[in-house]
């Protein structure tokens, strides 16, 4: 053999240790989470906390900085097949942005969130955010040092923002959610003022768990997840993992008094696990073999659970089998109140309980502060008061304590700046797939009305699912609708979508 493939074996071959661990940490999660006795989370976590440091040391080690220096040399290059290529340049990524933090500052971090999201609980329980300002203060400093120490072009955010989307920058943020802005603000004030809101109280009534289960699984096995290479279990957060390419599973919460929340959270981590569990069998064992960013894995589950989901051709198809489980509760109700009725928009405090047309505006109010933080505008003693004048302003309504407002999302107490604008992204992006998808599927709302989702999840999986992380958001969006990301779209989407559920003009 000659050096160049003893190089890519044993490149091949620590990149394979790697996902070994981290598989077997990502099981250990799901285990923690899932149902492990509570006695056991403690040394669960310690053996969590010893494997990824494994990882973490793999990924920064002499031995991967050997095959790093012998692949980018002039002609190796050129020489290696593209899958191998792409995981030199991840790998690189990596490697640098873990170097270039010293070990120490790294681990004080570390330490510092963690007893940060302490914190933050606390000051969330007791309504203060009085109690968590001095953590965020210097969650904020470490995350400037960290952005001198990675390097940014323009603006120090667009470091943070590529953490989650590669490509992405503050220039294009403004831009995407300024047209988005002027459009939906207006939008949200039309359907509050409607005179023909639709009637939800009867989606709020008790559902027996037993019927929500059976339907979940059939709309599950319909859109088709693929149970042979996957499994559903219950958990306080819903979420998705994947484990391989034969093993990505979900989860989901069932209430007592709301069918919805099961049901379409289901449908959004289906999503999320259909990408994954159509990743090209090329890729397997990689580290291409994920989502290209979450962004994109967004965009997955939000067009299930909402452009499918929630669509009126949808329950043309399954609502006589929903009323059939439920005769006590929904025999009276008609297709079309019911599907006004799931599409219920008004604007709230949470973000996590917003609907499909006021979430953008939560996302927009954290990126704007987010923003103003790394501009060096803002410290954490400013953020409540901008908070709640954001929210008056894109939305009309403000927290009365601080467990609603600024203290009602974990991201920051992690240290996690720059993820937020991942799901407003997700909705973007999949819009602009759907406009694209209906021009070569003209028959795509008969195709949902049958029940027939093979051709869309076929023609997901060539464009999208199949490529992995082997192509970088921007190559899949331009390559699949010709153009950048571009926010008209969502914009029309919900426009349409809304002035026909509000009956407006
Ligand atoms: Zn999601």
């Amino acid at each position: 053999m000659s050096e160049f493939e003893q190089k890519k074996t044993g490149f091949h071959e620590l990149i394979g240790r790697m996902k070994s661990y981290s598989e077997a940490v990502g099981l250990m999660y799901w285990d923690l989470r899932t149902g492990a006795p509570k006695k056991g989370v403690e040394p669960r976590s310690q053996a969590i906390g010893l494997l990824s440091t494994e990882v973490f040391k793999m990924s920064v080690s002499e031995e991967m900085e050997t095959y790093l220096t012998f692949f980018e040399q002039p002609g190796h290059f050129d020489q290696l097949d593209p899958i191998t290529l792409k995981m030199i340049k991840e790998s690189r990524k990596e490697f640098d942005l873990s170097k270039k933090i010293p070990a120490d500052r790294y681990r004080e971090y570390v330490t510092l969130t963690s007893q940060s999201e302490s914190a933050w609980e606390e000051a969330k329980h007791n309504s203060d955010y009085s109690l968590f300002e001095p953590y965020l203060d210097k969650i904020i400093a470490f995350n400037r040092e960290f952005i001198e120490l990675w390097g940014y072009k323009d603006h120090p955010y667009d470091t943070l923002l590529n953490l989650y989307e590669p490509g992405l920058t503050v220039k294009k943020l403004d831009e995407v959610f300024g047209t988005l802005r002027e459009r939906l603000v207006p939008l949200v004030k039309a359907v509050q003022e409607s005179s023909a809101k639709p009637d939800a109280s009867f989606l709020y009534q008790p559902f027996n768990k037993a019927g929500q289960k059976e339907f979940n699984r059939y709309i599950l096995e319909q859109i088709g997840y693929d149970f042979d290479a996957g499994r559903v279990d219950e958990t306080e957060h819903p979420f998705a993992t994947g484990l391989n390419l034969g093993d990505v599973r979900i989860t989901t919460r069932y209430k007592d008094n709301d069918f919805t929340f099961a049901l379409f959270s289901t449908i959004h981590e289906c999503g999320h696990a259909l990408y994954e569990q159509n990743i090209s069998p090329e890729l397997a064992g990689t580290i291409l073999c994920q989502g290209t960013s979450m962004g994109i894995h967004e965009s997955q589950s939000r067009f299930w659970e909402n452009m499918i989901g929630r669509s009126e051709s949808f329950w043309t198809r399954y609502y006589s089998e929903l009323q059939k489980l439920f005769p006590e509760q929904l025999a009276d109700v008609s297709l079309a109140d019911f599907y006004r009725a799931i599409n219920e928009a008004k604007p709230s405090l949470i973000r996590i309980e917003a609907d499909e047309l006021t979430y953008n505006l939560h996302i927009m109010i954290r990126y704007e502060l987010e923003k103003e933080i790394f501009s060096g505008k803002v410290t954490a003693k400013d953020l409540p008061e901008l908070w709640n004048n954001r929210y008056r302003e894109y939305l009309g309504v403000v927290a009365d304590s601080d467990e609603f407002g600024i203290l009602q999302d974990v991201h920051w107490a992690g240290g996690s700046f720059g993820y937020f604008p991942s799901y407003a992204l997700g909705n973007m992006y999949a819009a602009q797939f759907e406009k694209t998808m209906r021009k070569d599927l003209p028959e795509m709302d008969q195709l949902i009305s049958e029940g027939n989702f093979q051709p869309i999840k076929e023609w997901l999986t060539e464009r999208i699912y199949r490529h992995g992380k082997l192509l970088t958001p921007s190559e899949l969006v331009v390559g699949i609708t010709g153009e950048e990301l571009n926010p008209s779209y969502l914009a029309d989407y919900l426009e349409e979508k809304f002035k026909s559920v509000y009956k407006l003009n």
